[in-house]
């Protein structure tokens, strides 16, 4: 046990070896994956017992939270595979879909819709995530609309933020954690996510002091990471050198990801 340990936070969307998309892993490397950290000692936890055990200075030093990202049906997939492993998983889910079950869809990624890619597209329902919830994971807010937060007034930012996490407690019994919509969180985004009652939320990478539970960086994962990759990737010099140059990381990202729009383009 550490006070400075930090768990390892993986970001994910989709699991599916039959979608060629920036959004899903095969299921292949999410195996690969889960078994390298498990090879490694890494014990798994939810974000939200990750962020407890951190506040109390009780977190194992080596830690690693899978999350993934916007409720994909495809989660379950990965249920399946981290449980072969002992891991649990943190879904982040977009409040709008679980119940019209209409497919995912946002500002900048409407063009992943297709006839073959639907199926990819559907949302978990409540019931899928109280499974979920049932097997260990937790479920967090990923907000209602998946609005770009950063370009959000006021209003809009407490409803967005507010309004999921009520219904995800009233639903399921709680809403512990959240993961911003495109990864983008600055302070104002944590500060409203602190007082709508969130323990602890997540960028996808970014510029963070060294201690901010409501901006916490996250690892985004492909299936590229195998092999010699992965294990420079989650090294703990690995996630040092992206965390030093997390702000120059969060540009580069922007312009190689075409589905995570510019700041303000949401206006
Ligand atoms: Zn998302």
């Amino acid at each position: 046990m550490s006070a400075a340990a930090r768990p390892l936070i993986l970001a994910y969307h989709a699991v599916s070896s039959t979608w060629d998309s920036p959004l899903a892993v095969t299921e292949e490397a999410l195996e690969q994956q889960a078994a390298y950290l498990r090879r490694r000692g890494y014990r798994g936890l939810t974000m939200a017992e990750a962020e407890r055990l951190r506040t109390d200075g009780e977190l194992p030093a080596r830690t690693v939270v899978f999350t993934f990202d916007d409720g994909y049906r495809s989660t379950l997939r990965a249920a399946g595979i981290l449980e072969r492993h002992g891991y649990p998983g943190t879904v982040f889910a977009v409040t709008a879909f679980p119940a019209s079950g209409a497919h995912l869809s946002w500002p900048g990624i409407e063009h992943e819709l297709t006839d073959a890619t639907a199926e990819q597209l559907e949302p978990l329902s409540w019931d899928d995530l109280a499974g979920l919830r049932d097997r260990g994971w937790e479920v967090g807010s990923h907000t209602v609309t998946h609005a770009l937060l950063t370009a959000a007034d006021d209003a809009a930012l407490a409803a967005e933020l507010g309004d999921s996490r009520q219904a995800i407690a009233h639903r399921l019994g709680a809403c512990a954690t959240i993961a911003y919509p495109y990864g983008v969180g600055d302070a104002r985004v944590a500060a409203a996510a602190r007082a709508a009652g969130y323990l602890a939320g997540c960028t996808l990478t970014g510029a963070h002091l060294d201690d901010e539970p409501h901006r916490r960086p996250r690892v985004g994962m492909t299936s590229a990471d195998t092999g010699t990759r992965l294990r420079a990737k989650v090294s703990p010099v690995g996630v040092a050198l992206r965390r030093s140059g997390a702000a120059r990381s969060v540009r580069r990202l922007r312009r190689q990801r075409d589905w995570i729009p510019a700041a303000g383009s949401a206006e």
